[in-house]
């Protein structure tokens, strides 16, 4: 069976680690490939290789840097369509969801080339007599980045073009789960140009990650997964005098007040809850309905979800399946702890024909209603394509829901006013907010990230905040010696 290895220094490098994990196929259900897991020489190999590369490449020109960003770019451009096939197969998500996350990625590309503009510093002349104060902003060196297996290219892409567009060295850490996308982007960088060994794909599970957070020359971590395993990345990141970035899970509600367009909410609420099967974190997983209109949108969405295609992604189908057969069996488990709690299950996504094979991690789209809020089925990310219905007697009820919740990455308004809607941006708890928008991921140039437990550390991805996030500033105060000036002066400099 092949394994798929890491990549090192401008090459695959296999593993010797005798330590494997399986990669499934998972619209077949069986398992196709194995994906090496690092061992501490393999960590170290990859930490050399990209602290070797820095010094070069930091000192390479802005213009020539440009010029490989934009030929990655090109590149990335033309043979999208063999990245999309390679998550489709290891993922589950259908060929044109894979082709979206692919461009979305690709936008953080686009962005990350205009890197000479925003890596430039500030100049004072004359700050004291004769005495100019100026900032520069440097790379930070070797840079590490960990993540989850939704976003097998994008994901990686909000933070890499960035990194590498301000002079840093990469060691990406996939998800074990579909770790060829990874690869595929590190052979595309070495035809685009890019030094050997400025990026760098370490594959791997808890030792090749705790390899990268305690490594000394290791200087910062961008992590993305779930929220358990976030807040122990930003901790022990931190601990070891890291800069960290560490976004985690979500659950994203749509308000919904009773004069929006009932169509447009109930479109809205498929395609955000069960595109790409829910695994998504900007996923929508609870409608709160404010009453009366529960009882006429159940109807439309449940109209709605008979016409959804479940199967395998490379048929042309609407949804594919669950990226595991553990992970499919954890989502189902949810609906049952929902009627235990008494809610209602309006559609159940066990009953469902896939257009694939039997064996596939199938799990068709399920709506309940009335789900209570103290039900696990309310209060944990389920990750799948469970969508809860929620209903509220008024605007302040759906809001205090909301805002009590422990995440805080995506919520979205629909509504026809303009004023409730312009409240509810100044007064919920959230990151990202959508005004008839179900899935208000933020544009490259904007930062994206949540609050409270769906981000640790004060640094969101890509944008300006993206490049802040990997460089250091340097300030030089600066005289030009004139004979005229000198002599003793043991005061505190003033100006
Ligand atoms: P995960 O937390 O299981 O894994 C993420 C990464 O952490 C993987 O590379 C994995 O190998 C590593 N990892 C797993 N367990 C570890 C451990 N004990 N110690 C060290 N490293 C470990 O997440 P996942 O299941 O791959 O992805 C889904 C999660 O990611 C969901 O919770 C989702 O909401 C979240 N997510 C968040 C965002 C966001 O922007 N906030 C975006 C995408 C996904």
């Amino acid at each position: 069976m092949t394994v798929v290895p890491h990549f090192i220094s401008g090459s695959e490098y296999p593993s010797r680690s005798g330590r494997t994990a399986p990669v499934f196929d998972p619209a077949l259900g069986k398992q196709t490939k194995e994906v090496a897991l690092a061992n501490q020489d393999e960590i170290k190999a990859a930490i050399a290789s990209a602290k070797a590369a820095f010094p070069k490449w930091r000192d390479m020109s802005l213009a020539r840097r440009q010029a490989i960003i934009f030929n990655f770019r090109e590149l990335l451009n033309a043979r999208k369509g063999e990245l999309a096939a390679i998550i489709t197969e290891e993922h589950g998500k259908v060929l044109s969801d894979a082709l979206g996350e692919i461009t979305r990625g690709q936008e953080v590309v686009e962005f990350a080339c205009g890197m000479p503009h925003l890596l430039k510093g500030e100049y004072s002349e004359n700050a004291s007599t004769n005495v100019d104060v100026y900032s520069t902003k440097q790379p930070l060196g070797v840079v590490g980045i960990i993540s989850p297996f939704n976003f097998p290219a994008m994901v990686p892409m909000w933070f890499f073009p960035v990194a590498l567009a301000a002079g840093n060295t990469v060691i990406l850490k996939p998800s074990e789960k579909d770790p060829s996308a990874a690869i595929w982007m590190a052979k595309l960088w070495s035809e685009a140009g890019l030094p050997d060994g400025v990026f760098n794909v370490l594959n791997g599970d808890k030792e090749a990650v705790d390899g990268l957070l305690t490594h000394p020359d290791v200087a910062s971590i961008s992590f993305v997964g779930s929220t358990p395993i976030a807040q122990y990345i930003y901790e022990t990141a931190a601990k070891h005098g890291k800069r960290v970035q560490s976004l985690g899970g979500a659950k994203n509600h749509m308000l919904v007040l009773p004069d929006a367009d009932l169509d447009l909410v109930a479109d809205s609420a498929i395609n955000a809850g069960f595109g790409s099967a829910g695994e998504r974190c900007m996923a929508i997983s609870v409608v709160v309905a404010v009453e009366p209109i529960a009882d006429a949108l159940i109807p439309k969405i449940v109209e709605r979800i008979g016409q959804i295609k479940v199967g395998d992604g490379r048929r042309s189908c609407d949804m594919g399946p669950l990226v595991t057969k553990v992970h499919r069996d954890k989502v189902a488990s949810y609906i049952d702890i929902a009627k235990t709690d008494g809610a209602a299950v309006v559609v159940d996504g066990r009953e469902i024909n896939p257009d694939g094979d039997a064996n596939g991690f199938w799990l068709g789209p399920t709506l309940i209603d009335k789900v209570p809020t103290t039900s696990k089925t309310y209060l944990e990310e389920i990750f799948g394509p469970v969508l809860s219905i929620v209903r509220v007697k008024s605007y302040e009820e759906g809001l205090q829901l909301i805002n009590s919740g422990a995440f805080g990455n995506g919520t979205a308004i629909f509504t026809n006013d303009g004023g409730a809607a312009r409240r509810f941006q100044n007064e919920v708890e959230v990151g990202m907010i959508g005004i008839n928008v179900p899935i208000p991921v933020p544009v490259a140039y904007y930062s994206f990230g949540g609050w409270k437990h769906s981000l640790f550390g004060d640094s969101r991805a890509h944008g300006e905040e993206g490049f802040r996030f990997f460089t250091r500033t340097k300030v030089i105060t600066s005289r030009w010696l004139d004979p005229s000036h000198g002599g003793l002066n043991l005061g505190f400099p003033q100006n």
